[in-house]
């Protein structure tokens, strides 16, 4: 009888696949890994998932070029289970520096090639950028769809008044996957890009289209632009443009917009506003006054953050104008980032003293996103201040100890935007860094970069083009229609907690499944706008992360 069924298994084994008596299920086994690759000098490790024991198994390092087996490691302790997968090593390959291809190899199972070489993330910072021509609006030359919105605002909406008027703010981007526009998203996007020029004028100089202007330059004068048009008069300001009906009219162009001549603006102002707004337009006055050479423009760079940072006493703490989207939970670090950008645009040694009280009273922020930007004015401060660097240690501390808790080595918990936060981590070290000298924090970073490059639960590059297996279905109508978004960066993974209050119904079967786990989701699915939805400020925090790796 037995002899029997066990006949009857290997048939249905071979018709199905599948069999009740299933003698021994495969053991799988996932490598997962940066797949673009690293530096020569960076930490370099993989981790594997198995749900098979493989204490004292060998993995090797191979050269791709001529397979030679370069490096053998015993993998022992296990780290514990992880979703689906019982058996969890790191590996550690730090000592390979020569530069090279390699894949890993286990048994049979080879992974994708990678990298170890200097120069190996070239054009990742070029094409992050390229998503903001995607994101363009108006007569702004954009990529991948027409000039859209040319009626933005076709009513201005005050409190609960409604004014019959229009005002010119057309331009500017659309946030995310949706068209709207926002002041507070466009002016943290806009400050990073020069911050990023600021920071490092050689590794952002790229100039695809050779017109000497720094590409970087060229995309923040659009939202530069944009924010100017958004001074409103009597000391107000255009918050946003756009309301939620845009989220309920279909995936489309932009310049097919159904709703492409009813685009109200929504009028407000506040403190938060104020600091971030005042902070981009007086770096951009001195980027204007030294490198462009277009002393009007950088005039009127100045004069309007010099304008609206004295309202900041007479205005609201938030403003709480428009739709309820990206509402500041404080003010004190974007106002000091204002003040110690007007100090450095002016010598004012007033806006010093503010920028020292507003951004002691902020403190350290443990954080990173559009409005958690502390790090920024303390790392300006750093500069003239050492102890303001002490700051930004204390966030990377704290980062430290997740990352100790966690497989992957994230500094975070799952949260909406990990991927954006990882990369400000990213961007925290590498300022610290630069104040101190410090490299206590490397891995941390290293870390957190290889998580969104492939080295994650999912093996998923969350950047469109780079590495062997990258996010394609993003929550973008412009990408879905046409097949395509250079630089598209996916939020990334989010706890379960958050995706369970959104009841999100995907568009095809989770080819990720076997992947999630009790505490994180991630779908490459075009209507998840949690985990795969790309955003201006996650763009505007990568570009500075993956453009500083070059040398
Ligand atoms: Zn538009």
């Amino acid at each position: 009888m037995i002899r029997l069924k066990l006949l009857f298994c290997i048939l249905l084994n071979v018709l199905f696949n599948s069999c009740s008596m299933n003698l021994k299920a495969e053991p799988e086994i996932y490598i997962r890994f940066n797949q673009i690759g690293f530096l020569p000098d960076d930490f370099k490790t993989a981790i594997i998932l198995s749900t098979y024991n493989l204490e004292g198994k060998q993995i090797f390092l191979v050269n791709s070029k001529n397979e030679k087996k370069i490096l053998s490691i015993q993998l022992n302790n296990n780290l514990g289970v992880y979703g689906d997968f019982s058996y969890t090593y790191i590996v550690d390959f730090s000592i390979i520096n020569t530069p090279g291809e390699y894949f890993i190899q286990y048994s049979r199972q080879k992974t994708s090639s990678f990298r170890i070489n200097e120069g190996i993330y070239y054009g990742l910072a070029d094409s992050l950028l390229q998503f903001f021509r995607v994101q363009r609006c108006g007569y702004t030359d954009p990529l991948l769809h027409k000039i859209c919105h040319i009626s933005d605002a076709t009513g201005l909406i005050y409190g609960k008044n409604v004014i019959n008027k229009t005002f010119d703010v057309t331009g500017g981007w659309h946030d995310a996957g949706d068209y709207i526009k926002f002041l507070n998203t466009t002016a943290f996007s806009t400050y990073m890009l020069l911050f990023s020029y600021e920071y490092d004028p050689v590794k952002f100089s790229s100039d695809r289209n050779k017109n000497n202007v720094p590409d970087i330059l060229e995309e923040a004068k659009v939202g530069l632009d944009w924010m100017l048009r958004c001074l409103y008069e009597k000391n107000k300001l255009i918050t946003q443009v756009q309301d939620l009906r845009d989220h309920d009219v279909g995936w489309r162009l932009p310049e097919d917009d159904p709703l492409g001549y009813d685009r109200p603006a929504f009028i407000g102002i506040g403190k938060n506003l104020i600091g971030i707004y005042s902070a981009t337009m007086a770096l951009a006055s001195r980027i204007w006054t030294s490198k462009i050479n277009y002393p009007e423009f950088a005039d009127k760079c100045l004069n309007a953050a010099v304008y609206l940072y004295a309202l900041k006493d007479k205005v609201p703490d938030i403003d709480s104008s428009g739709t309820g989207m990206y509402l500041d939970k404080t003010f004190k670090g974007k106002l000091s980032l204002g003040a110690i950008e007007l100090y450095l645009s002016t010598k004012k040694t007033v806006y010093l003293q503010e920028a020292v009280d507003y951004a002691d009273s902020a403190k350290s922020d443990y954080w990173w996103s559009w409005g958690d930007v502390n790090s920024l004015a303390d790392y300006k401060l750093g500069k003239i201040i050492p102890r303001f660097g002490n700051y930004i240690k204390n966030n990377l501390e704290e980062f430290n100890k997740t990352k100790k808790k966690n497989l992957f080595g994230k500094g975070i918990d799952f949260t909406w935007g990990t991927n954006v936060t990882m990369l400000g981590i990213a961007l925290q070290n590498i300022l610290y860094k630069k104040l101190t000298g410090d490299t206590k924090f490397d891995s941390l970073e290293i870390y957190q970069r290889d998580f969104i490059l492939g080295r994650n639960a999912w093996g998923v590059s969350f950047i469109n083009g780079f590495g062997s297996n990258y996010t394609k279905n993003f929550h973008h109508p412009i990408s879905f229609i046409k097949r395509k978004l250079p630089g598209g960066f996916a939020a990334g993974p989010a706890s379960n907690e958050i995706l369970n209050k959104y009841k999100i119904v995907l568009e095809k079967k989770d080819k990720f499944y076997k992947f999630q786990s009790d505490e994180s989701i991630y779908r490459d699915d075009r209507m998840d706008y949690i985990t795969n939805e790309p955003t201006i400020t996650g763009n505007a925090t990568a570009v500075f992360v993956f453009g500083n790796l070059l040398k």
